[in-house]
């Protein structure tokens, strides 16, 4: 579009709309309008921040550390923003992002507690008519699904549920008045990482916690502290060297070491003085120990091992400590998860761990619960259950591409896109972070900003060369589809039942969604591609409806 082509803002007609309002939509927003489109961001909730809007429950912080799980695209905000601990918690990183949202301005645009319903592709003028909750129809060029990986709470299908007599709350949708557990016992379902955050916060709380696990996880301890002044300094001083390494060279977007050897490369005793250092420095870091963890059973077996030795150490009961101990799946092929004395939580008193994995729940009863061997009383419901990952909130609203197709039918066997970016049929529909890009396997702010960047250069490109619809190419799709399933079956990944294969989903298709191949070389490859003029997409000028090359 060249500016007199621009959608004129105002009635009901963007240049872009944008669904979502956490860390992607709101920087997406930023760029945009800095390059002079017109753009409506539709937020279902009632404020900015996305994930840290909704999981509001006790004990959510987040699992990369804060000086790098922030925003890198201004060096005033990353210099001027104080970040309290090392990894700060829910209420801390949703005032960052209000922060952000203030300090650039960004609310004017965004229409908040309203949620985009459907979007259609009018192929006759090239625009998609967007369908909202506040009944409004709103047309646009282009449309940025900005809805999050992890922003669809996934209610567990268990009999009984809404018969429970006494408070249910979802870890990812919490309300925002504080919770008091005071007095109560409790009854906690799940524990991926959300339950494994909440649980030590629940059990001081709490007259009796039970916590229902069916899968054990890995957990390393997070480590976190207050942060002094002078290690705020010390990182922020080496804010270049950190962005340009997790941008360009970590696999997960995380300034880290790079392990130069496997673990089969060291002896016993080294390779348990260095997973013991890591276990002391705390954090995800732990998997970089060495290079082949994710790669080699046998490598990933010594650091799974002492993992389950360090449960062995910490909890007291030997029942427990066996249920515990993750044997399902290697170490790392879900994303392993940070907490703060998960594991010696259930040492004290008031703290019971049952096994639903070998004795499921039959029914959930108006004052508890009754799985196949017993029944257990509570007060309070928590579901820690995860989400539908990754396409859980793609799929809520009804997109229809070109020949009325809709997203849904499309990817019903699997999410099929072109470098995570866009989906074959479904021209200027972009996706942030979606399935084939690295995404949740990374550090996702530095994720995030990769794809809004790739996105808002390639709309300025269009607009500066006269072109208005950019669409995959069906062939690189599926090569790029060919691509990432190939990249992950060479890992242990899909050995996992995991959320990133959609295991936690009855019903969905098994599908490895994240890209596994790593931030920097993704990286590298997206912008190949733009710089040889956007290979494997079509670009096409509205007007004299012919496909054209961006150079
Ligand atoms: C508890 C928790 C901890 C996490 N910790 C980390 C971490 O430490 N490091 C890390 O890298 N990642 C972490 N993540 C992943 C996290 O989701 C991302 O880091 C990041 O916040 C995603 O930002 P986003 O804008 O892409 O999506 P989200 O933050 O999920 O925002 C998407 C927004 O879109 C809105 N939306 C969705 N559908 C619609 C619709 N149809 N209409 C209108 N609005 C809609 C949602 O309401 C939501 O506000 C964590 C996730 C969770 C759940």
């Amino acid at each position: 579009m060249s500016a007199s082509q621009t959608i004129q803002p105002g009635h009901d007609s963007y240049d872009v709309i944008v669904v979502g309002a956490g860390f992607a939509g709101m920087y997406m927003l930023h760029r945009l309008r800095g390059l002079g489109f017109s753009v409506r961001v539709y937020e279902q909730g009632g404020g900015v921040g996305g994930t840290w809007y909704w999981n509001r429950y006790p004990g959510a912080r987040c699992d990369v550390e804060s000086m790098q799980y922030s925003y890198s695209f201004s060096d005033e905000l990353q210099q001027e923003w104080d970040w309290s601990e090392r990894y700060a918690p829910q209420p801390e990183i949703l005032k960052y992002a209000n922060h952000v949202a203030d300090r650039f301005n960004l609310r004017t645009d965004i229409q908040f507690n309203t949620r985009v319903d459907r979007a259609r592709f009018d192929e006759a003028e090239n625009l998609w008519s967007v369908a909202t909750s506040d009944s409004r129809a709103v047309t646009a060029r282009f449309v940025v699904l900005a809805t999050g990986c992890l922003s669809n709470a996934r209610m567990p299908d268990i009999k009984g549920l809404t018969s429970f007599k006494g408070p249910v709350y979802h870890t990812g949708n919490w309300p925002s008045e504080p919770v008091d557990f005071t007095g109560l016992r409790v009854g906690l379902i799940g524990t991926g990482s959300s339950g494994i955050q909440s649980t030590p916060f629940i059990a001081e709380q709490a007259k009796h916690l039970t916590v229902f696990q069916r899968t054990a996880n890995f957990s390393i301890p997070a480590r976190n502290a207050k942060l002094t002044d002078e290690e705020r300094r010390a990182f922020r001083k080496k804010y270049p060297e950190v962005r340009r390494f997790a941008r360009e060279e970590a696999r997960n977007g995380i300034y880290t070491e790079l392990p130069d050897r496997g673990a089969l490369d060291d002896g016993a005793n080294e390779r348990r003085s260095k997973y013991e250092a890591r276990w002391q420095q705390g954090g995800l870091t732990f998997m970089s120990v060495y290079n082949d963890l994710a790669l080699n059973k046998a490598a990933n077996d010594t650091a799974a091992d002492f993992v389950r030795g360090k449960i062995a150490e910490i909890v007291d009961d030997a029942k427990t400590v066996a249920l515990l101990q993750p044997r399902s799946h290697p170490i790392g092929t879900k994303r392993i998860c940070i907490d703060t004395d998960y594991f010696a939580t259930f040492n004290r008193d008031n703290v019971t761990l049952v096994d639903i994995k070998s004795n499921p729940i039959e029914e959930i009863l108006p004052n508890g619960l009754r799985t196949t061997v017993g029944a257990y009383e509570f007060d309070a419901l928590v579901l820690a259950t995860g989400f539908d990952a990754m396409t859980g909130s793609v799929a809520k609203i009804d997109i229809s591409g070109r020949n009325g197709v809709a997203l849904n039918q499309k990817w019903a066997e699997g999410p099929k896109t072109y470098l995570g970016l866009m989906s074959a049929g479904f021209p200027n529909l972009f996706i942030i972070t979606g399935p084939g890009s690295p995404s949740v396997l990374s550090n996702m702010i530095v994720s995030i900003e990769q794809h809004v960047d790739w996105i808002a250069d390639c709309l300025n490109r269009m607009r500066a060369r006269g072109l208005h619809v950019i669409e995959a190419e069906r062939g690189a799709e599926e090569r790029w589809v060919a691509h990432v399933n190939e990249v992950a079956y060479g890992t242990l990944y899909p050995q996992a039942n995991s959320w990133y294969m959609g295991a936690n989903i009855p019903g969905k298709p098994r599908i490895f969604m994240p890209y596994i191949g790593g931030v920097g070389v993704y990286r590298r490859i997206c912008n190949e591609i733009a710089a040889k003029g956007y290979e494997g997409f079509v670009l096409t000028a509205v007007e004299r409806k012919r496909a054209a090359a961006v150079s």
